[in-house]
């Protein structure tokens, strides 16, 4: 998963983009990059934190009224520095591109445009590729007239092209900047328009919060296979279009555990549709007839959920696992990687909370059941009586290919258990989960045009009807690769 932002502004845009990046910082976490045009482009990424990577001296290099910005979690590649985005092409134009998303035919993409188009791709980042084939499109126009209709005709041939979940903003020299949806809307991107001065300024970002930082109180979201284009005229016009005719199908984990709370994604509020599957949390909690004395959040995403449940309930609500706030990147010294990897490296917990107590833990979601394992022993360890274990999503048991990092098919607990066997393997009293049907409904409440959401995690349907076994067999080999080569640095042995 990534973040991304674009700003068409009156003034210097870093300051914006710097405060609007740390925002979005929870999207990505191993690398960051911003890019900024004022006649020609300034650019900085590096890995790490924001805040690692810009200083005074880079910050004081970044001039221009444009500017676009990324956090990097990295899905394709193994998070070296050279696939940290943007990404930009000297022709035609000057073009500068970021994206949220996976490209599923990411590799014969690149093997095509290597061998087709003559064109290297010199990373392993997706949104080189996306940039590449806009970038050839627009080349065999160079000599008509440059129109918003020749940019939407790029577009659309991007969706031709590429497969997959991808939300970008590109910004061409001298012409303009866009922002697209893949033909699913599978991952966010909101538009957002500030009037205060004589003419208009415009940004774009993948959660609203980062809109609200940068002051702007006017946003939509950009519409599944749609483009917005605002040209380089006096006026800065604005062109809409919307380029194919697909189901929408935003991704659900987004409202579960991915995004913040205080954001709107395609007009839902997360911290409202947390709340409300904290409520139907609570039916299932309360059918089962579990005798609890205290409902604990895993802190951060599952508090707004946890709280509703003990209101509902009328239970007691305690924090009971206090997080470290100021693990950043941790610097990996011989001895310390087995404390690192463990969850008392990040939580510890209040003891008289669960002291001889009857605990009700709530999460988002159990994935492979380490992180819920060692918090139940953990919790046990504080004197905890009966310790029971509620997910406030559904049992997630598919790899995501559309951009957030979910695992390989073998890892997921719930793959072929029961919650019963999940309870045994965790160590928990019980599970509860919350029931798929029930999840979608929650989400949806707020926005009733949505039909349905990309659930594939939970179920294994792929929406976009393309990715075969062969597909997520390469997905799976680059990952467990990767994995292999992040231990080899690390020297960890997992
Ligand atoms: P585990 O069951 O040990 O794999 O970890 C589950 C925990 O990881 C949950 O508490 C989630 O909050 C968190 N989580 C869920 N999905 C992801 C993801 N894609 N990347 C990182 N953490 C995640």
């Amino acid at each position: 998963m990534c973040g991304v932002l674009g700003i068409y502004d009156n003034e210097e845009v870093i300051g914006k983009i710097y405060d609007a990046m740390l925002t979005i910082q929870h999207r990505g976490q191993d690398s960051a990059g911003i890019l900024t045009y004022d006649g020609k482009y300034h650019i900085k990424k590096g890995n790490g934190l924001v805040q690692d990577i810009f200083d005074q001296r880079n910050i004081y290099r970044l001039r221009g009224h444009v500017g676009i910005g990324h956090t990097r979690y990295p899905t394709v590649g193994e998070g070296s520095v050279e696939d940290a985005q943007p990404f930009w092409v000297n022709y035609p134009y000057g073009i500068a591109a970021a994206h949220n998303g996976n490209v599923t035919n990411f590799l014969e993409l690149k093997k095509d445009l290597f061998e087709k188009s003559h064109k290297i791709i010199n990373s392993n980042c997706d949104v080189e590729v996306i940039l590449n084939i806009f970038a050839e499109y627009l080349e065999r126009f160079t000599s008509k007239e440059f129109t918003p209709e020749l940019v939407f005709n790029a577009v659309k041939y991007v969706y031709k092209r590429v497969k997959g979940s991808y939300s970008v903003v590109i910004h061409i020299a001298n012409k303009g900047m866009l922002g697209f949806r893949d033909p699913y809307g599978l991952r966010p991107l909101l538009f957002g328009i500030k009037g205060d001065k004589m003419v208009n300024s415009y940004a774009f970002a993948s959660e609203s919060v980062a809109l609200d930082v940068m002051g702007f109180k006017n946003y939509e979201d950009v519409g599944p296979g749609s483009a917005i284009f605002i040209d380089n005229s006096k006026n800065r016009q604005v062109h809409r279009k919307k380029i194919i005719n697909k189901p929408f199908r935003p991704c659900i984990f987004e409202y579960i555990y991915f995004a913040r709370p205080d954001s709107f994604l395609n007009g839902i509020n997360v911290d409202k549709a947390r709340v409300e599957l904290g409520k139907s949390l609570a039916k299932r909690i309360r059918l089962s007839n579990l005798d609890i004395d205290v409902v604990v959040p895993v802190p951060d995403s599952s508090r707004t959920a946890a709280i509703q449940i003990a209101r509902e309930l009328k239970l007691k609500y305690r924090e009971g696992l206090v997080k470290n706030r100021y693990i950043g990147r941790t610097f990996i010294m011989p001895g310390n990687i087995e404390r690192i990897k463990s969850i008392r490296h990040k939580l510890n917990p209040i003891r008289h909370v669960f002291e001889g107590k009857k605990v009700l833990l709530v999460d988002d979601s159990i994935v492979r059941g380490n992180t819920s394992r060692s918090i139940i022993q953990m919790v046990r360890d504080a004197g905890a009586e009966k310790i029971y274990f509620a997910s406030y999503s559904a049992p997630l048991a598919n790899p995501c290919v559309y951009g957030i990092d979910m695992q390989t098919s073998g890892e997921f607990i719930a793959r072929d258990s029961t919650p019963e066997q999940i309870a045994a393997k965790i160590g928990a009293d019980a599970v509860i989960y919350q029931d798929l049907d029930e999840m979608e409904k929650d989400v949806r409440k707020q926005n009733k045009h949505i039909q349905s959401f990309c659930k594939a995690c939970f179920t294994g349907y792929y929406p976009t009807g393309d990715v075969s076994s062969e597909i997520l067999r390469t997905i799976e080999k680059e990952r467990d690769d990767n994995k292999c080569k992040v231990n080899e640095e690390d020297g960890t042995d997992e």
